[in-house]
């Protein structure tokens, strides 16, 4: 059995989620389990919940966030620390299930970035992880030792971003 990888989605471009779901449904493809867990914002009902609903149970897709909060770098309500901490306790189970060839942890690099995880102890989990077991790390400002414990890491970089010239988010584009 092959050792499984550590990939990373990071950036300020668009694409890091959508680069993992590409990933994911290349998994599936071969008859591989995969799981999305989506931290922080994820209660949105997404174009990518509903098609993967049809790929069940071969990949799932699971939302732990509370939906966009008010939060800022090391100021959280007690709410938003509660939920962080349930979402990570919820992660570790399905890490350590054994029942998934890869896991997504869409925005796990927000959570450490904005102090609601130790990128301690989110390594830790990875080094203890079933071997087998890929797993995909996205969202901005990824930890210098995520990067550095990381087997791929790509940085989406913003070129142009509709965003900025004033064109909200679309259907079948950003959800
Ligand atoms: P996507 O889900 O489209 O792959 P992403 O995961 O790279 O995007 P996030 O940082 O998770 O991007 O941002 C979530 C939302 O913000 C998405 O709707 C995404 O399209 C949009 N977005 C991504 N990059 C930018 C940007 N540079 N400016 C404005 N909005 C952005
Ligand atoms: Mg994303």
């Amino acid at each position: 059995m092959e050792n499984g990888l550590i990939l990373v989605h990071t950036g300020n471009g668009k694409g890091k989620t959508t680069a993992a779901l590409g990933l994911g449904l290349r998994a599936v493809g071969h008859g591989m389990k995969v799981l999305m867990l989506q931290f922080f914002k994820g209660t949105w009902l997404t174009g990518e919940l509903c098609a993967v609903k049809r790929l069940e149970p071969g990949f799932k897709i699971i939302q732990l966030g509370q939906g966009f909060v008010k939060t800022r770098k090391g100021e959280h309500a007690e709410a938003t620390i509660e939920n962080a901490r349930v979402s990570w306790d919820y992660a570790k189970q399905e890490i350590f299930s054994d029942l998934y060839d890869t896991i997504i942890l869409d925005e796990i690099n927000n959570m450490i970035d904005y102090g609601l995880l130790t990128v301690e102890d989110v390594i830790s989990v990875l080094k203890e992880r079933p071997k087998r077991l890929n797993v995909v790390l996205t969202g901005r400002n990824a930890h210098e030792k995520i990067i550095e414990f990381a087997d791929t890491v790509t940085e989406m970089r913003e070129i142009k971003h509709p965003f900025k010239k004033g064109i909200k988010a679309r259907k079948g584009i950003e959800f």
